[in-house]
């Protein structure tokens, strides 16, 4: 029963992304058999890398890691992307390894013995109606790992109850509450609204707890991330002053400072990394608005997550 409704849903999206995209807030409403939208993702499957990786949140990745599927191309193109080489609108074919969900799974099934038996879906939006039908295949082969959508948060409501079945985690972005700032870094001056939306569809679907498992590992809730640009403190707060006052300072929350410009001629203070004092007026507001669940990252993680694409086993 439940796959064949699972089928008929991935049907439908297939079908909406075939006549007339509409799978992310952009709704390009092209054919992505003939043309490609704004995300350049064609409807064939372009899978970068299949790695593990343990720089998460540690409910999420653990000691021993989570096995992370990262698409290639993204529906955001954000100017200070750190994963520019395989979130872009052209990427390289020698970057992308995997073009079939079938080769993802098997490549799945050699690491998830290794990891804590959980599977990250990053920047799955532009290709969300992949993620049921991957993990009925994780099922078909006796696999249940916990599943994390972790996304850019320009989600649409419809593709977020798509998903919902076959997603216990959240880990959303939530990147911009000014919407001039959206539209000049990431082309999306409704990204504060889309993505309050969605924030708000997650938080029905899971609500605030994040329960753990025996080895304190989440398998069920939302982590919000948020991180801070340079130059940008007063969207950094305006984003937390929201979900306070929208959705819960119960919400766990991930304030993060690892920001590095990766190319030169960045509008405004991209050029440069985020200053003690900046990053301090933010981590201050965290606490004062009353957010007492999550992660606050340290300043010097600006140094350590810089992610090589060219080799399978990412960070
Ligand atoms: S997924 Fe891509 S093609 Fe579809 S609406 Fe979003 S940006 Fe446009």
């Amino acid at each position: 029963m439940f796959r064949r409704y699972s089928l008929h849903i991935v049907l439908r999206y297939c079908c909406i992304v075939m006549m007339s995209c509409t799978c992310c807030p952009r709704h390009c409403d092209v054919d992505r058999r003939v043309k490609l939208g704004f995300c350049h993702a064609s409807m064939l499957p372009e899978i970068a890398s299949v790695s593990v990786h343990k720089g998460e949140e540690p409910p999420i990745s653990g000691k021993k890691g989570i096995v992370n599927i990262f698409f290639a191309h993204c529906n955001l193109q954000c100017c200070f992307c750190q994963n520019k080489e395989i979130s872009g609108a052209s990427v390289e074919s020698d970057k992308v390894f995997y073009h079939s969900a079938d080769e993802v799974v098997g490549r799945v099934a050699e690491l998830l013995p290794q990891t804590e038996n959980v599977v990250g879906f990053v920047s799955p939006s532009h290709y969300a109606w992949l993620v049921p039908e991957m993990v009925e295949a994780f099922h078909a082969k006796g696999m249940y790992p916990t599943i994390v959508y972790n996304t850019n948060g320009y989600d649409t409501v419809d593709t977020l109850r798509m998903v919902a079945p076959y997603v216990d985690i959240y880990l959303p972005d939530f990147k911009y509450m000014d919407a001039s700032l959206a539209q000049r870094y990431s082309h999306a001056a409704d990204y504060p609204q889309r993505a309050q939306e969605a924030l708000i569809e997650m938080l029905a679907q899971k609500g605030t707890g994040l329960p753990t498992d025996e080895n304190d590992i989440a398998f069920r809730g939302i982590i919000v991330r948020h991180l801070v640009l340079p130059g940008q403190v007063q969207n950094s707060i305006a984003c937390l002053q929201w979900m306070a006052d929208n959705l819960s300072t119960r919400l766990h929350v991930s304030l993060m400072a690892q920001y590095y410009p990766p190319q030169d001629n960045l509008p405004d203070q991209l050029n440069r990394t985020l200053l003690p004092e900046e990053y301090n007026q933010v981590v201050a507001a965290f606490h004062d608005l009353g957010f007492t669940r999550g992660w606050v990252q340290e300043l010097s993680a600006s140094e350590t997550y810089r992610p090589d694409f060219s080799r399978r086993q990412s960070f």
